[in-house]
């Protein structure tokens, strides 16, 4: 069964307002930031509940996407699957935001309304590693790492510098 897709924008004053949900997938392909290596069936299903706590007005729950990365070691590419906790505290400025509770990440939005995927997209990237490599190294070696290539001209970059050392140690022998 297909989880139903979300309106574009939501009001999330209102949403916690009622203590409303919000539950369904999004196509990580709707998600730009996120890079244009993900696969285009790829989705992250998001939970979401609204209501009030101690004053503040919050978003609460989870997304999980398995989100497709290029590994910066091999290159290759890795699939990370992300679960991640949400803790939203809604306000209207910033000098809210630096009132909000601890536990809470700002989400600053006005009456006009947020765009869910916008949200989503920015909970993700704050989520992913900033540089994504294989965990296990063997996943790179059987992607081609290292690469024969490029380990042969870093031998060659190498020598010039190796040149350079033995010059300077002769001039400095020549004194
Ligand atoms: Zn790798």
């Amino acid at each position: 069964m297909r989880s139903p897709l979300f309106p574009k924008k939501i009001n999330p004053w209102q949403l916690t307002a009622s203590n409303g949900r919000l539950e369904g997938e999004l196509a990580l392909a709707a998600l730009p930031r996120l890079g244009a290596s993900n696969r285009a069936d790829g989705r992250v299903s998001v939970s979401l509940e609204g209501g009030v706590d101690d004053r503040v007005r919050f978003l609460k729950g989870r997304l999980r996407a398995d989100v497709e990365l290029v590994c910066q070691r091999c290159l290759g590419p890795l699939l990370l699957p992300l679960e991640l906790g949400v803790a939203l505290g809604l306000v209207r400025s910033e000098a809210e935001a630096a009132r909000l509770p601890a536990g809470y990440e700002p989400l600053l939005a006005t009456d006009d309304g947020i765009s869910v995927a916008e949200l989503v997209e920015d909970e993700l990237l704050l989520a992913l590693p900033q540089i994504p490599r294989h965990q296990d190294l063997r996943e790179c070696e059987a992607n081609g790492y290292p690469a024969p290539r490029e380990a042969s001209s870093r031998a060659e970059r190498r020598r010039p510098f190796a040149a350079l050392a033995s010059l300077l140690a002769d001039s400095k022998r020549s004194t």
